[in-house]
């Protein structure tokens, strides 16, 4: 099966990079139906993956992963979600709480151990989630990070098992912005507070004129992803008995 998936995806992944981001979408829907599912954050380039899902399958599955820690804005933009899109979002949590991870772990883990913290909250509930599925959908684009820069439309997702779909992993911050515009797409109010990439609380700050887009998250750390579109193996979550805190990636 996984073989025969391989294959179909090797004949169709140079043809799709000439393929918009609503053809992407429609031959994802068509080939999996019910066992694809886009997953978002709701940062913008998700809600634009999710406006452009809404024309092509009304019915499409849309998944997140709450990590307990996101801001009062990102979670009022979910209800606002589900009301215009008519889409019950299906969330999916750590296997520990917030409290439960302070008792195993210590005190404020993401200050010490951001890696860890984002296996343990991110990570693995990701991992759990997409071994329901054949093939998930991202908002991610190719000039976010160095890692991102050689993403395919579609792809084998050799660290998960399974296809991994990027609609507009061509796209650029304009043409994101444009889309939303356009399209009347609501988005995280963050954004016009200096945010342009927006994570938990512990972990992501306003940033400043000329700094990287995506040096609000994890300041202080070289950790750029938070383990989700890494192309390697995410490290396994450690023992806390005997793991001491340590640098991410
Ligand atoms: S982004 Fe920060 S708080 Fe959120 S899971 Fe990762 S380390 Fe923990």
């Amino acid at each position: 099966m996984k073989e025969h998936v391989q294959d179909a995806i090797a004949e169709v992944q140079g043809i799709a990079e000439n393929w918009s981001a609503e053809e992407v979408l429609r031959w994802a829907f068509d080939r999996f139906g019910n066992n694809v599912a886009i997953s978002s954050a709701f940062g913008v380039e998700g809600m634009a993956v999710i406006d452009i899902a809404s024309r092509v399958n009304p019915g499409f599955r849309l998944f997140s992963i709450d990590t307990d820690f996101l801001f009062p804005e990102t979670y009022n933009l979910i209800d606002e979600i589900e009301a215009r899109y008519q889409v019950k979002i299906e969330k999916v949590y750590s296997l520990l709480s917030p409290e439960e991870q302070e008792q195993q772990y210590g005190s404020a883990l993401w200050a010490r151990n951001p890696d860890m913290c984002c296996n343990l909250r991110k990570v693995e509930p990701l991992r759990r989630k997409l071994g329901e599925l054949q093939a998930w959908i991202s908002g991610i684009r190719r000039d976010q990070t160095l890692n991102r820069a050689s993403a395919h439309k579609i792809e084998w997702d050799s660290k998960f098992g399974l296809v991994k779909i990027n609609p507009i992993v061509d796209w650029d911050s304009k043409k994101v912005w444009r889309y939303i515009h356009k399209h009347n797409v609501p988005y995280n109010p963050l954004h016009d507070q200096g945010y342009p990439s927006i994570g938990c609380t512990h972990c992501t700050r306003a940033i400043g004129p000329g700094e990287d887009p995506r040096a609000g998250r994890w300041s202080g750390f070289s950790k750029t992803e938070c383990g989700l579109h890494l192309i390697e193996p995410a490290p396994p979550v450690p023992d806390p008995k005997t793991s001491a805190s340590g640098a991410c990636d």
